[in-house]
Parts: structure tokens; C-alpha cells; sequence
């Protein structure tokens, strides 16, 4: 069966967009890169925000048009699949999130002329499309779920309560991960410092970070988003555990508001000061840590002294990266009972912060002009440039097209607002060695 698979949102979900693509493959089912000509589509679809939810219905009615039989997966299906409604809903099966690995049968199943090999070699060779990005990078998912009780969050009650994927199974991913030739892996759930906490006791992240450090290759692995309220307690083990050179000195730490009245009321698990004081640790072991934050703005309640602390923070703390979200109310969730503030107010708040964005990154990158060190070649880009990442992960553009997951050495002459401008640099740099 020709089958063509779309997915959106986090690195989560892409991660599991592009194992249900290898698994489709490993079944026999050829993948295409576009819906046109498709027997069956997968939709691994995100529910983050209103915006995004609307998007997922607008993709799956032009799908449906398109694509006879159509699979959607992903944040979507617990709870909204009554927004799917028109002349592709009988043609539809919803999958839940942990049942994922069921859907290359299913579409066996769902037409049996379609076997493995049933559409023998296509005349028209097709083109594999395992993930939006290039190979080079792949995510590996260690979790599902998550153990907060954020009063906000859509994803927990799509994705349920926590459930670890073992050590061991962890490990074999990244390795396959690297096999398959990837340069950078992702170690990715809701909350990745939240991973072990559902098997007291046992193997906690800075266990896993220890053997997935050792696993052979020669790829780097970024640990994603985690939660201060799990990082607190591993806060010394992780930074212990970080300091090696098969990981990304990177930290995604999302601080969500700078107000502790509104980090209560959003059920968050930590103070303002428990974050600074979890970033200025951080900083300390890794004076060229890159920070990754995330800011909501407008949540009910939110007054313009919460909006200046929360400005005050960014200020202090001036993230290399700052994702700032308007509020918006997930059905089903306790804060979509309480008031929103008035839209024109979270969108000037939301501008407000976007521009201290625009002014605290650039400043914050601006430090790097004149560097001069290794980093790896993750992505080819347009006209005959590529990303490389340092160290710490910051992306430095270069004007030439080394190998995807040489290391190079670079020098960084200019700064923008979310990444580096450099060349490649003549001196060598000795790389530290890997497992
Ligand atoms: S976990 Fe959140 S961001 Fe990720 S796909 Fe689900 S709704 Fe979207």
C-alpha cells in the first residue's frame, strides 16, 4: 500500500511520526512524499492551541479529498475527533497515541489485497519521507505522558500518565538511530527529567544518560524539554551526567510565566526563584550552556505586574531561546473554566514580549561573534549552505556544504536573533573523542 504520512507538532510527536514511517516501511508499505496518488494517509496531528487544532481539521479535510483512506493519530484523537465531521469520516480510523504501532496491520488489514509487497515495484520509485527534516536528525521517544498536573496543558490529558520506555530499549534506539546514520539524536517526551519517576526506585534520567552516553557512534544527542518541577530533585546528577562530550550543553527548560502568582495558579510545581536558581546552576557547570525557555502570556488572571515579571525575568536571565505562546483555552482543561483575559490585552503582551525576544537574543548571541571551535554539520540549507551546530547547540550558518555530520571548524563572524553566521576556519581543533 502506497501510504503518505503528515505530521506536526513537537519533537515528540515527530519522533513518533517517524517511527510510524519506519514501521509502515518495515511492514512492506511504500512510503510517498505527497497525497496525490496515495492509498491511505497518516495524520500525526497536534493539538497544542485553538490555531493548531483548526489547522489539523483544514489538513484532514484536504486529505481526505485526496487519499482514500485516511489514519489520524496524534494529540487530536482522545478528545476532539468530533471536530472531524464531513465526507471523510467514515473513511477514517482514529488511533490512540500508545496504540501506534498497531497501524501498519491495520492498513493491511483494512484492504486485503494490499499486502506487504502488493503493490510490487511502483513504476514511479517512491520517495521515502520519514520526517519534515533530513535524516541527519532523529528523535527518540522516552516517554509518554507525563506526572504534572499543569492546569492548562492539552497534551496530558492526550497523552496520559507517565510511562517510561526502558533503559535498555532507549539504548537500542540511539544506536539504531546512529546506525541509520543519523548525526543528532533527540531524547524527547513531555518532560524528559520526568523519565524513571513512574518506577520508584529505579533508573532515573542521569541513569540513562550514562548509557545512552556510552552507546557506539558518532552522533550528538540533545536531552529535550523537562519541567523545573522534575529537574529540582536530579538537578546535580544532571549536570554531572551532562558534562560529556556525546551531549548537546543544551537546556530546555520552559519557565512558562515569571510570576509565582501565576505559576500557582497554573499549577506549574516551582517558584521564580527555584528556575533562576536552577539556570544560574546550570550556567555555573557550563558558563556556554544554551537556554531554551518557553513563556504563556495572558493566562486568566494574568495582571500587567505579572507581565513585568515576567519580563524582568527574560531580561535577567536572556535565553538564547525564547518561545513566548498566547494563552489559549484547551476544552477539558480546568484553566478553560476560568475568564480569559480580554484578546487585545494578550496580544499586546504577546507583541511585548516577542520584541524583548527580538532585543534579549541577539544581545545574548552577539557574545559569539570571533568564536572560534568545532561543531557538527546537521543540515543542508538553501543555496549552498548548511547548519552547523556548536557544542552547546547553537546553529552557526555556513556559505559551503560540508559532509552532513562532519565536524568542522568554524569561526562565527555575525549574530541574529536565533542563530550564528560563520565560515569555515583553517586552524584544526582537537574533538573530543567518542564511545
Ligand atoms: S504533546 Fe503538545 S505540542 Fe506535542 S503534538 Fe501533542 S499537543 Fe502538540
Amino acid at each position: 500500500m502506497r501510504v503518505y504520512v503528515e505530521t506536526y507538532g513537537c519533537a515528540q510527536n515527530q519522533g513518533e511520526g517517524a517511527a510510524i514511517a519506519r514501521a509502515l516501511a518495515d511492514e512492506g508499505h511504500d512510503l510517498v512524499a505527497a497525497p496525490e496518488g496515495a492509498d491511505a494517509g497518516v495524520l500525526v496531528s497536534c493539538a497544542v492551541i485553538g490555531p493548531t487544532e483548526a489547522r489539523m481539521v483544514r489538513r484532514w479535510r484536504a486529505l481526505g479529498e485526496r487519499i482514500p483512506r485516511l489514519v489520524v493519530t496524534g494529540c487530536l484523537v482522545p478528545l476532539r475527533t468530533d471536530l472531524l465531521t464531513g465526507p471523510a469520516r467514515e473513511r477514517t480510523t482514529f488511533v490512540p497515541i500508545r496504540e501506534q504501532s498497531s497501524i501498519p496491520a491495520l492498513l493491511h488489514r483494512g484492504d486485503p489485497a494490499a499486502g506487504p509487497g502488493a503493490t510490487g515495484a511502483s513504476a514511479s520509485r517512491p520517495v521515502v519521507r520519514l520526517s519534515a527534516r533530513p535524516p541527519a536528525i532523529e528523535e527518540v521517544v522516552i516517554a509518554q505522558g507525563c506526572t504534572s498536573a499543569c492546569n492548562y496543558c492539552f497534551s496530558r490529558l492526550a497523552r496520559g500518565s507517565l510511562q517510561s520506555v526502558p533503559l535498555e530499549e532507549v539504548a537500542r534506539r540511539v544506536e539504531r538511530a546512529f546506525h541509520r546514520g543519523a548525526t543528532e539524536v533527540r531524547l524527547t517526551s513531555l518532560d524528559t527529567a520526568a523519565w524513571g519517576r513512574d518506577r520508584p526506585g529505579g533508573e532515573r534520567l542521569p541513569d540513562l544518560m550514562r548509557t545512552v552516553g556510552q552507546v557506539p557512534g558518532d552522533g550528538t544527542i540533545r536531552i529535550g524539554m523537562m519541567s523545573p518541577q522534575s529537574l529540582g530533585p536530579i538537578l546535580p546528577e544532571y549536570l554531572e551526567a551532562l558534562d560529556a562530550p556525546r551531549f548537546y550543553r543544551f537546556l530546555h527548560l520552559p519557565v512558562q510565566s515569571g510570576s509565582d502568582r501565576i505559576l500557582d495558579a497554573m499549577k506549574r510545581g516551582y517558584s521564580r526563584e527555584e528556575f533562576l536558581e536552577q539556570v544560574a546552576a546550570a550556567r555555573r557547570r557550563f558558563p556556554d550552556l544554551m537556554l531554551s525557555t518557553d513563556v504563556i502570556v495572558g493566562f486568566p488572571g494574568e495582571t500587567e505586574e505579572d507581565q513585568q515579571e515576567t519580563e524582568e525575568l527574560v531580561e535577567r536571565v536572556v535565553p538564547e531561546v525564547l518561545n513566548v505562546t498566547r494563552f489559549s483555552a484547551r476544552p477539558g482543561t480546568p484553566a478553560a473554566r476560568l475568564p480569559p483575559l480580554p484578546a487585545r490585552v494578550a496580544k499586546r503582551r504577546s507583541r511585548a514580549l516577542a520584541e524583548l525576544r527580538q532585543r534579549v537574543g541577539r544581545r545574548r548571541l552577539e557574545r559569539w561573534i570571533g568564536h572560534r571551535g568545532p561543531a557538527g554539520v546537521v543540515e543542508h540549507g538553501p543555496r549552498g549552505s548548511a547548519v552547523a551546530r556548536l557544542p552547546n547547540y547553537l546553529p552557526v550558518v555556513l556559505p559551503v556544504q560540508p559532509e552532513l555530520g562532519a565536524r568542522v571548524p568554524v569561526r562565527v563572524e555575525g549574530a541574529r536573533t536565533t542563530y550564528l553566521l560563520g565560515r569555515l576556519a583553517e586552524e584544526p581543533f582537537k574533538y573530543p573523542s567518542r564511545p
